[in-house]
């Protein structure tokens, strides 16, 4: 897959010298880490449907976490990355961060550009994403990541450019290896009927029928969402585990409900700002972060031109409900992050410039202007960005042992009138022992 040119940073970013010029191709250690793995599902040959993650005991030392079968991770040394992330080749050091955009683009989809949704793995195992927009799901299939550990959305509103592929993470993680429920951590709205608690449960019944097919013959426990609905209007603490806590705090976009999240682990720190009008407490609470994305939309002319709208509605949507690139600037320059992420508009070649130009007026530090599949790296004395290649024609990554083995109520059935209708001229084979 042909990546485009996803910033002006691209490549190493660092706070201090390293001993190796960072821009030094890695010399990729080729030895094993997965000598003495076992095959998590054990006697799978090659043809079967379930492909096994290999559980490498380096590798979950190192990183907590299983890779796909034909993929072997290393080591990074020295802050010396492969030129281009290819997933699932590299481990993630303790003390690391890294961040994938899984979408950077406008609701109204383009193969080449997803809707909104980040990626964080951290060196301790944990996953979590920040929204899954529209069109997400195929660059988180794409990144063959373990599906058991993907069950943390956190979402900013509740915008379909933002949470648009809940259903699909949510039944193509289900086939793909989380045995467990899919919690879905978003804020309250003005009224009950506009919060993250009610947008879980009618999507829960809108698909009744989805689910309760598929459970029984799929982990029972995968098929449940779970909400955790906090108020939106307070700066506080919405997760706190395992060493990781993210805070919430109110954006202004639209209506009332959406907000920006921080999350701090092992000393760094990560802002996403979903989508608002530049706020005072954004600029509190985002201040000095190591990571900080935050909306830029088109400029109001430009915006309303590749619409094909009126001046009127593209200088509301820009300028009063969104972050104009001018604005994006002032805001990085009074937080002074150590690396700024600009997305939410289409990085077409035309259009980047005057997003570039607008930034630049007013903020001269460091910038990234993502696309779908950029990689950050980030560690205390080090920032990475980097694409990512992946493969369009991904497999699964595979299941585990615990997938496998996990409560199953049996599979469903049809009523007699429907069972009355198969063909006799069809007989399927044996249904193997569970
Ligand atoms: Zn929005
Ligand atoms: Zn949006």
């Amino acid at each position: 897959m042909k990546r485009q040119f996803g910033g002006e940073t691209q490549g190493s970013l660092d706070r201090t010298q390293d001993n190796e010029p960072v821009h030094k191709r890695s010399g990729m250690n080729r030895r094993s880490l997965l000598r003495g793995g076992a095959l998590l599902a054990g006697g799978v040959t090659a043809g079967t449907l379930i492909a096994p993650l290999l559980g490498s005991t380096a590798a979950k030392a190192q990183a907590g976490r299983t890779y796909p079968r034909g993929r072997t991770p290393v080591a990074i040394k020295n802050n010396v990355y492969p030129r281009t992330y290819f997933p699932n080749t590299e481990l993630l050091a303790a003390d690391e961060m890294r961040i994938i955009a899984l979408g950077t683009g406008m609701p109204a989809l383009t193969p080449k550009q997803k809707s909104t949704g980040w990626l964080v793995e951290l060196g301790n195992g944990d996953v979590f994403f920040f929204d899954v927009g529209s069109g997400t799901a195929e660059n988180i299939a794409a990144l063959r990541l373990d599906y058991a550990k993907l069950d943390k959305v956190f979402a900013s509103h509740l915008h379909t450019d933002h949470i648009g592929d809940v259903p699909a993470l949510w039944i193509g993680g289900w086939l793909g290896g989380r045995y467990t429920p899919l919690h879905i951590y978003g804020p309250s709205g003005a009224k009950k009927e506009l919060g993250t608690g009610s947008y879980v449960d009618h999507l829960s019944k809108a698909y009744a029928w989805d689910v309760q097919g598929r459970s029984g013959i799929l982990p029972d426990a995968g098929g449940k969402l779970i909400a955790h609905e906090f108020d939106y209007r307070k700066h506080q603490t919405v997760y706190n585990k395992n060493g990781v806590k993210i805070t919430a705090w109110p954006a202004i976009h639209v209506i009332d409900g959406p907000v920006s999240y921080r999350l701090e682990w092992n000393g760094l720190s990560f802002v996403f700002g979903g989508d608002t009008y530049p706020n005072r407490w954004f600029i509190q609470y985002a201040q000095n972060v190591d990571f900080s994305i935050h909306e830029c939309f088109l400029p109001p002319a430009a915006l309303a031109k590749v619409f094909g709208w009126g001046l009127r509605q593209g200088t509301f949507v820009s300028a009063y409900i969104h972050t104009p690139p001018e604005a994006f600037g002032k805001i990085m320059s009074a937080t002074k992050p150590r690396l700024a992420v600009a997305y939410h508009f289409w990085t077409h070649h035309d259009l980047v410039p005057a997003v570039l130009a607008g930034i630049r007026k007013t903020y001269s530090g460091p910038l990234t202007i993502a696309n779908d599949l950029t990689v950050w790296n980030v560690k205390k004395n080090h920032i990475e960005t980097r694409e990512a290649v992946v493969d369009e024609a991904a497999w699964p990554p595979g299941t585990s042992r615990a997938y496998l083995t996990a409560k199953r109520s049996g599979e469903a059935k049809v009523s007699k009138f429907i069972e009355g209708g198969k063909w006799t001229g069809y007989k399927p084979p044996p249904l193997p022992k569970r």
